[in-house]
């Protein structure tokens, strides 16, 4: 009799080692079929209540996934089977022509996906959940009081505390064969990649998506850059992170591999900040658990009732960077170009949106879904919320970045403005972060023409604050 296959279901979970759900489903003896099942809206979020469509980078991204995904699975015997959602239907079709009874996946902060579980079963599949996305589960991580945690800084500490996390599975060398493989979507057949136009030229040339080169980044991160990690981390135009944030988010690498591979080198304080960032990235998944509607909703309650100002022009400026700040507008090119942002960047952007221009912090969050490669359920609102001083452990909502002076303290030598901002090249780094008070002579011996080759400011940052701290009075109810 013909053994009956195991679907593993895979989402943001795109790579072969350290993949709990995997081992599993090897360790069964069975035939294994590997399966993602794009739905239509976002396929990693596919148990979510309001499911989410993947934005255009995203996709992009999810297009050299898979592709990279599928040719490591041939190589060992195997093939990724493609289908469209939505999921319940699609995996129920898949085990109805294989004969597979059982579905493994793994499990992802944010939904509930008991009521997933339930469905499949209903469909007559065994559904069996693995961990494999974080660093330790939200259940198994809580205060004294047994409350979530809410701060960042006791959450990393008590992390320190707890039994490391396992060390990562190795990846395997053959996955088992069903006698006959079922039918695979083509993947160019679902238009990932965009082509009229193709805005992609710029991602292609700074990213690989897939495990492999996940690895291979993160060798050479701990081997050139980790050390000057803690120093260079906020300088914008210094190539000193680790740029991991997408192959994180599609699950290409996991957290426990970065873990044991930071932890197993001689203490060095930058490999040290660098795990503590990637801290973060648990604590924003944790918050997402308890609050799955975060992109929807302030996690503190007052700002529901923030007066936020419809300014589609200002929104409009912001996002192609033409603010008349310029160290805003090069990260808004930065982003539009490359699909990412340098970190120090994001809360730059972030907050002349939600404090300079007043716009709703939403606003931000739904052109960074569309426009990051490392566009993340949880990270992404996590960090506006933070930006917009309404999240769990937020920068206060009073302390506004000036961004001028932002530019000038993390973007001295002004190569970050120069690089995206190239109608500005030739102004003198004095001049490089406010243009708008350079003399006339100044502007002309460098090419600029303020309100022609770049904008006046939007608006003024003195005066925008002041209405900023007054929009806030006024839900405090001290206006
Ligand atoms: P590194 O500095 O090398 O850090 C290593 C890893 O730690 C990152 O890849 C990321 O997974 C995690 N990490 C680092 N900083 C943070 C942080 N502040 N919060 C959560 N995780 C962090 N990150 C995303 O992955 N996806 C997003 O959609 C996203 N949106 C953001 C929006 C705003 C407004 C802000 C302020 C931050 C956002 N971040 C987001 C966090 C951070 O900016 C990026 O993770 C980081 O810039 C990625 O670059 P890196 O991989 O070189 O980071």
């Amino acid at each position: 009799m013909m053994t009956a296959p195991v679907l593993l279901w895979l989402r943001r979970d795109l790579r072969l080692s350290d993949h709990p759900a995997l081992t599993a489903a090897l360790e069964s003896g069975r035939p294994v079929i590997p399966v993602y099942v794009l739905d239509g809206e976002d396929p990693g979020e596919a148990a979510r209540p309001t499911m989410r469509s993947l934005g255009g980078a995203a996709r992009w991204w999810l297009h050299g996934s898979l592709a990279a995904l599928a040719a490591a699975l041939a190589a060992r015997g195997s093939r990724l089977i493609l289908r469209r959602g939505p999921v319940v239907r699609a995996l129920a079709d898949l085990a109805a022509e294989t004969g597979a009874d059982t579905v493994v996946w793994t499990r992802h902060a944010g939904a509930d996906e008991s009521p997933l579980a339930e469905a499949l079963g209903r469909a007559g599949l065994t559904a069996r959940r693995f961990r494999g996305t974080l660093l330790f589960e939200p259940e198994e991580v809580r205060t004294k009081q047994g409350q979530p945690f809410r701060v960042f800084t006791p959450f990393w500490k008590h992390l320190q505390t707890l039994d490391p996390p396992p060390r990562p599975l190795p990846a395997p060398e053959r996955l088992p064969a069903p006698e006959t493989w079922p039918a695979s979507d083509a993947l160019d057949d679902w238009s990932l990649r965009p082509t009229r136009p193709d805005w992609a030229g710029g991602l292609r040339e700074v990213w690989t998506p897939g495990e492999a080169a996940a690895h291979a980044r993160l060798s050479a991160f701990l081997e050139e850059d980790a050390a000057g990690y803690a120093d260079g981390r906020d300088r914008l135009a210094a190539e000193a992170t680790s740029r991991l944030s997408p192959h994180l988010r599609f699950g290409e690498i996991s957290p426990r591999a970065l873990w044991h591979a930071v932890r197993d080198r001689p203490h060095d304080r930058g490999a040290a900040a660098f795990l503590r960032e990637v801290g973060w990235r648990e604590f924003c998944h944790h918050l997402l658990h308890q609050a799955p509607d975060m992109a929807d909703r302030p996690l503190q309650a007052a700002f529901a009732r923030f007066p936020w100002r419809d300014d589609p022009e200002g929104l409009a400026a912001w996002r192609a960077g033409r603010t008349g700040y310029p160290v805003v507008d090069a990260g808004m090119r930065q982003l539009w170009t490359t699909g990412w942002m340098h970190n120090r960047a994001r809360m730059i952007v972030g907050s002349f949106l939600v404090k300079d221009l007043l716009v709703d912090w939403r606003a931000g969050e739904r052109w960074f879904w569309d426009t990051l490669v490392d566009a993340c359920p949880s990270n992404n609102p996590a960090g506006w919320q933070w930006v917009g001083g309404c999240g769990a452990d937020a920068a206060p909502y009073f302390r506004v970045f000036n961004p001028v002076l932002q530019g000038e303290r993390f973007d001295p030598a002004g190569d970050y403005v120069r690089a995206w901002v190239p109608e500005l090249a030739r102004l003198p780094d004095r001049w490089l972060h406010r243009p708008w008070e350079a003399e006339s002579a100044v502007l002309r011996a460098a090419g600029v023409r303020l309100g022609e080759t770049y904008p006046h400011p939007l608006v003024d940052h003195k005066a925008a604050r002041d209405r900023a701290l007054a929009a806030l009075a006024e839900i405090k109810g001290a206006a």
